[in-house]
């Protein structure tokens, strides 16, 4: 039988990563190709499955880049190569986004398919703006509109239909033709004061929101110089935005913060910083590569008996050190009374993810700290960390006349996967923040950019004085975290 594909038609919402569906991120987990457009914004691309092929059929205003006929054939192509496509697409499929033409000839064809609602930019970009699509007191229907028209033709709308209603109107794909869409409105005997607005990039960090009425909204949007992706709202409700902009007002609102923790650590970090409103960007610039085989740490798991402390300095080492016992064919029980040390929060947290509770973790969250902690305790310690540690803790245990047997088990990778894009943020002073949790990430991101390369318009917010250091050496300016935590460095942007 010939193995038969599936697409799923997905909407990936107006631009905010954090308004894809669960839905839509399980099915774009799952997808062997993905077909997307240009109004899906960077942070839902990089969810995309590494393996997966990446088709962008990115459309333009007026100069579509990929005709409709080819996307539709492609979509069938790849499903009859018994393919699982996702096709994502800006706000929601069915809202103006032709998804009904792209089920077509795979209806015609019998090729399974699935829509996957998304949240249209016709009601997000309004709610991020402030202004309620619908009130009690203001209306009593919401009609969403298109402003495109086909290429050299009038607009079609009615519009004395659109002013009996009294709802609110939003138009679509209206940019170019808003002054004729108010003209249109006003000759139907709409009052010129009422209420409109437009709203530009809605959701995303460089969202921007033009109020006036229908009278001045040409010239106000003139002046602003509104441009695509925009939505035009007209009715009672945009009087509402000056108090509901609630997105405007996130205290890391117009920040740009470049996030450079390894890729499957920046998660956290970066959610926190967009919640408050920055404009993140994730530049994984170093990865940890466990040493495999380890024959040094596997020996000395060997003979844990020999030791009382087992200590750790990232959440990298705890799995190391999971992975390495797991292969040993040994469990927890291996470590018998060994205690253990984590050196701070989130490394306490990895060995919580195995059932291991951390018998102590320092007051302050470093290496130094660490060493001088584990030294009041006396006994042997086993350190397992990264191939070049910080000489802080060793040095710390030494002053204590602590015996240590420290193991690398596993390495960091420097990787410049975006050099050229992360020089041109810099040279363009598009940057207020890089946030370094540890001293490599700052030479990470160093070697990504370039030594030599002008560091004076960011700050480096940083986890650990060793950091700070690090970062001071290649001429960033530092603000350090009291505490080495994430929440502590997303405070300090906050205080900056
Ligand atoms: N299916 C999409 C709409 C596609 S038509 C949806 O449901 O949102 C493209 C139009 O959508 C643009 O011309 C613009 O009017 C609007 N649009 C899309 N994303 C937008 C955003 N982030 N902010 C404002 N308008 C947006």
């Amino acid at each position: 039988m010939e193995q038969r594909g599936k697409v799923v038609l997905v909407g990936a919402g107006p631009g905010d990563p954090g308004l894809l569906t669960i839905r839509g991120r399980e099915a774009l987990s799952q997808a062997d190709v993905v077909v997307y457009d240009r109004l899906v914004g960077p942070a839902i691309l990089a969810m995309m499955p590494e393996k997966a092929e990446k088709i962008d059929v990115g459309k333009e205003a007026s100069h579509h880049k990929v005709p409709q006929w080819q996307i539709n054939q492609i979509l069938l192509d790849k499903a009859l190569e018994g393919k699982n496509v996702v096709r994502l697409k800006g706000g929601d499929p069915f809202v103006f986004g032709r998804g009904g033409e792209e089920l077509e000839l795979l209806a015609e064809h019998g090729v399974a398919f699935e829509e996957v609602p998304g949240v249209t930019s016709a009601i997000a970009a309004c709610a991020y703006a402030g202004i309620p699509v619908t009130h009690r007191d203001f209306c009593s229907s919401l009609h969403i509109i298109t402003g495109h028209a086909k290429a050299g033709a009038e607009l079609t709308i009615d519009f004395e239909a659109l002013v009996r209603t009294r709802g609110t109107l939003v138009f679509l794909m209206g940019v170019t033709a808003m002054p004729k869409i108010v003209e249109g409105l006003l000759q139907a005997g709409m009052n010129p004061d009422t209420p409109a607005a437009m709203v530009e990039s809605g959701t995303t960090p460089a969202q921007r929101r033009c109020d006036a009425t229908l009278q001045t909204l040409p010239e106000r949007a003139a002046a602003m110089g509104i441009h695509s992706p925009a939505i035009i709202v007209v009715g009672k409700v945009c009087a509402l935005a000056k108090d509901f902009c609630w997105f405007e007002k996130r205290p890391l609102r117009g920040q740009k913060i470049l996030v450079t923790r390894p890729k499957e650590r920046a998660g956290t970090l970066s959610d926190k910083l967009r919640a408050l409103g920055a404009d993140v960007t994730e530049y994984p610039c170093i990865e940890t590569v466990p040493i495999v085989p380890c024959i040094g740490m596997e020996q000395a798991l060997g003979r844990i008996g020999d030791y009382q402390w087992l200590a750790f300095t990232s959440p990298a080492g705890v799995e190391a050190f999971w992975n390495c016992l797991r292969g040993m064919g040994k469990d927890a029980r291996q470590l018998g009374g060994v205690r253990l040390a984590a050196i701070g929060s989130g490394t306490a947290r990895a060995l919580a993810g195995h059932g291991l509770t951390a018998d102590l973790i320092p007051s302050v969250y470093d290496a130094a700290h660490l060493g001088a902690e584990l030294a009041e305790q006396g006994g042997k310690v086993l350190i397992l960390r990264a191939e070049i540690g910080s000489t802080a803790l060793t040095e710390a245990l030494e002053k204590g006349n602590m015996a240590y047997d420290d193991i690398p088990v596993y390495r960091t990778v420097y990787e410049n996967p975006r050099s050229e894009e992360l020089r041109g943020m810099l040279e363009a002073g598009e940057l207020t923040y890089v946030t370094f949790t540890s001293a490599s990430t700052v030479k990470g991101f160093v070697s990504s950019v370039g030594e030599g390369a002008d560091f004076s318009q960011i700050t480096g917010l940083c986890i650990g004085e060793q950091t700070a250091a690090e970062a001071r050496k290649h001429g960033i300016a530092v603000k350090i975290a009291p505490k080495a935590t994430i929440d502590a460095l997303v405070d300090l942007a906050r205080e900056a």
